[in-house]
């Protein structure tokens, strides 16, 4: 497979390697890399919003002949190269430190997300940036992973609102050609690299290349010219159409992933599908075993035995279950090639205690996974009670469900500003080789004035860019001043100010804020101790109940009675993520427990030294101490009464203590108190919630046994749930 090349027009031999740094997303998180490609110009830079493939395309010929020339450019440029070089090596690292035995050995990473820069919109939340990170850790550690996902041409969808609060999408505008993307082709030259039965169609599949530092991800698309015109659609969307295009998609990832992977030349030896969207990863696996003459009862321990399965919402709307009849169209005839009927491949993905006629995508990677994890301490308990019904008679507490707590890659999320602070702590680059345990601690040491400086510069950043984004809008879309209003235009940079960004799903309760208008008017309209709230997110298209709430925090930043302290901050994505958790004084999270299995924007807060105030769920039930943020206690109940007490708890803690502790200053005007947590929110987050600790806890617990392929039988509770399968297998033919 030879990479298309030309993707940057022209660069003078001097600096010709700008190329490769450009077409390697490690870029973004190398502090002296980001500089050397913002310096060929500022202006393209901010205007591309930090994309070096579309600002090298615009850049004057003229410019990049003079920095070809510019003595301290080329210093900069050669010191960078040598960099990349260091982190690109394989053979350094981590991993072949720790594991020189296992080799190459790769792992394969299938995702139906990942979320990696705002110019590559193929994410739609948490999951995808959770993937992303994941490949960026990957590489830093060396560890020798792969990623597989789909390149979704009109990606997510852009957020707009209209002038009743009611969100609209449209779809985002996506041009490969100015994305760090490399079209792989076959051997004749040929954009299919395999080609998949699917809806009674030949179906071909292209691949994209995408450098993320190390590791190499791969996005397949169907968006070619050899097929029928609706199945080029087939990879338009993220979520989007209804359950055929669903089925259809996660058809793709996964035969289609692991088909492309074997075109490719590459062969795994772990297998780890990042929640159910890429469970037929493990079925093709089944099929490619029987189709060598393995029995299918081998077939199906040999892919136990290198597959990892992380599931991530306890919410039942986050499973994909697919019926009978649409699994018989799409996947046609694809039950013979394993040797079973329709109904032995349904059981595949039954459902404990569900109607049988229907495939249940995260029952059937668990049973074809002997690696299975939620996603924080808690998560791992409710997924143990969700799936209990797969070992009849054990006890919860044996059940082979490990708990693996997310992380978030510090490199990309933790603010240039507060690095170079840092730098006087750990030394110069000290992200080359983090901190780890109790070496957090020494942030303490951080003066607290230079840190409230920072935070404050951070602060003022984070509101210059709603009302950039606000006059952005103005300009081109918003025809009605009641816009600008709750744009965040009216903030000003002394209220504490509070983050509130998620995904507007009920369960995550942004509404909860107004259950007593009077006193959120109190709060935030206190004229000596002002609060100010900035939301953001997205609502999922089809959640008309989310967006009705979006509905309300919106038309709530155009009241008067808020006085402008409230505002929506439109299209929430990562570069809006980056601001918000780099400028807020509190990071807020209020979902109904336990229905949040993780949540990772309030470790990138935290990780910015931003305490977070939170209900005790997700990761925050494990990572809050007391002295790094606010906890909603905990309280027996549900629905009504839950809300009911949440809001007391909430608007208590709020008056009672965030807001005495923002305020109350020492003779420097310094806030002792809140400064105190801030670091003691930075020192938790770095010890136990980065990603790099997330991928060695994969690594070691699961990667590295997967490869070593350490065989089934040492983990006894397992054998009920995949009982079905053994039932199966006797009616093979
Ligand atoms: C981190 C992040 C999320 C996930 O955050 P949660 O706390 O899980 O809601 C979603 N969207 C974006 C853009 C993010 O950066």
């Amino acid at each position: 497979m030879t990479p298309e090349s030309g993707k940057i027009p022209y660069l003078p031999e001097p600096i010709a390697g700008i190329e490769r740094i450009a077409l390697n997303l490690w870029w973004r998180w190398d502090r002296r890399a980001r500089l050397l490609l913002r310096n060929i110009d500022p202006t393209i830079w901010s205007a591309t919003r930090h994309n070096p493939v579309a600002m090298l395309r615009k850049v004057d010929p003229n410019r990049l002949a003079h920095l070809s020339r510019d003595k301290e450019y080329l210093a900069d440029y050669r010191v960078v190269v040598e960099e990349m070089d260091k982190a690109l090596d394989p053979t350094r690292g981590w991993y072949p430190e720790r594991f020189p035995e296992l080799g190459d050995a790769t792992v394969a990473y299938f995702c139906a997300e990942f979320g990696l820069h705002n110019s590559i919109p193929i994410y739609s939340g948490g999951l995808g940036i959770l993937a992303g990170d994941h490949c960026k850790s990957a590489s830093d550690l060396a560890v020798p992973l792969i990623g597989v996902g789909l390149l979704y041409s009109k990606g997510y969808f852009d957020q707009q609102v209209d002038l009743e609060g009611w969100q609209g999408d449209s779809d985002e505008v996506f041009d490969p050609r100015i994305m760090p993307l490399v079209r792989l082709r076959g051997p004749d030259d040929s954009p299919t690299i395999t080609v998949l039965e699917t809806g009674g169609r030949p179906v071909h599949i292209g691949a994209w290349q995408l450098n993320v530092g190390r590791v190499k991800l791969y996005l397949l698309d169907t968006n070619l010219p050899e097929n029928d015109p609706a199945d080029r659609e087939l990879t338009y969307q993220l979520y989007g159409g209804g359950q055929e295009y669903r089925l259809k998609q996660e058809w793709i990832l996964g035969v289609g992933g692991v088909r492309v992977l074997r075109a490719l030349g590459i062969a795994p030896g772990a297998w780890h599908a990042n929640e159910g969207h890429a469970t037929f990863m493990m079925v093709e696996r089944l099929r490619e075993h029987i189709a060598d003459g393995m029995s299918f009862e081998d077939a199906v321990t040999t892919v136990r035995a290198h597959s990892i399965f992380t599931t991530h919402t306890p919410v039942p709307a986050g499973h994909d279950i697919f019926y009978k009849d649409l699994i018989e169209s799409v996947c046609d005839g694809y039950h013979d090639e394993l040797g079973l009927d329709m109904d032995s491949f349904l059981a595949l993905g039954r459902h404990p205690d569900m109607n049988h006629g229907s495939f249940h995508m995260t029952a059937a990677a668990i049973r074809l996974a002997r690696y299975v994890n939620g996603v924080a301490k808690l998560h791992r308990e409710v997924t143990r009670d969700l799936w209990a019904g797969l070992w009849p008679g054990h006890e919860q507490d044996e059940l082979p469900i490990e708990g693996v707590t997310n992380g978030v890659h510090a490199g990309s999320w933790l603010s240039h500003f507060l690095m170079m602070l840092l730098d006087e702590v750990y030394g110069e680059f000290w992200e080359n080789d983090p901190p780890e345990g109790d070496a957090w601690d020494r942030l303490l040491e951080l003066d607290d004035q230079r840190l409230w400086e920072t935070h404050s510069m951070l602060k003022r950043v984070l509101l210059d860019f709603c009302r950039e984004q606000a006059r952005q809008r103005w300009k081109t879309s918003w025809k009605d001043t009641v816009h600008l209003v709750g744009a965040g235009t009216m903030l000003g940079p002394e209220p504490l100010t509070i983050g509130f960004a998620r995904r507007f799903a009920t369960y995550k309760r942004a509404s909860l804020l107004f259950r007593d208008e009077g006193r959120l008017r109190r709060l935030l309209t206190d004229p000596h101790r002002p609060v100010q709230l900035i939301f953001a997110g997205k609502a999922h298209p089809a959640d008309d109940a989310g967006k009705a709430v979006l509905q309300r925090v919106w038309k709530a930043s155009r009241e008067a009675q808020f006085e402008g302290r409230i505002a929506f901050v439109e299209d929430y994505d990562v570069h809006v993520a980056h601001r918000l958790v780099q400028g807020v004084d509190l990071w807020m999270n209020l979902p109904r427990v336990p229905m949040e299995a993780c949540g990772t924007s309030g470790m990138k807060a935290a990780l910015n030294f931003v305490p977070q105030l939170s209900t005790l769920d997700g990761w925050w039930a494990e990572g809050f101490n007391g002295e790094n943020g606010w906890a909603i206690p905990k309280h027996d109940g549900d629905g009504e009464d839950l809300d009911a007490a949440d809001h007391e708890a909430l608007f208590t803690l709020l008056e009672r203590e965030v807001v005495p502790a923002y305020y109350t200053r020492d003779e420097r005007n310094l806030p002792p108190a809140w400064i105190a947590m801030m670091k003691q929110a930075a020192i938790v987050a770095g010890k136990a919630f980065t990603a790099g600790r997330m991928v060695k806890d994969y690594t070691e617990k699961f990667y590295v046994p997967a490869l070593r392929g350490i065989a089934e039988g040492d983990d006894p509770p397992t054998d009920e749930a995949i009982a079905s399968l053994r039932k199966a297998s006797a009616k093979q033919v």
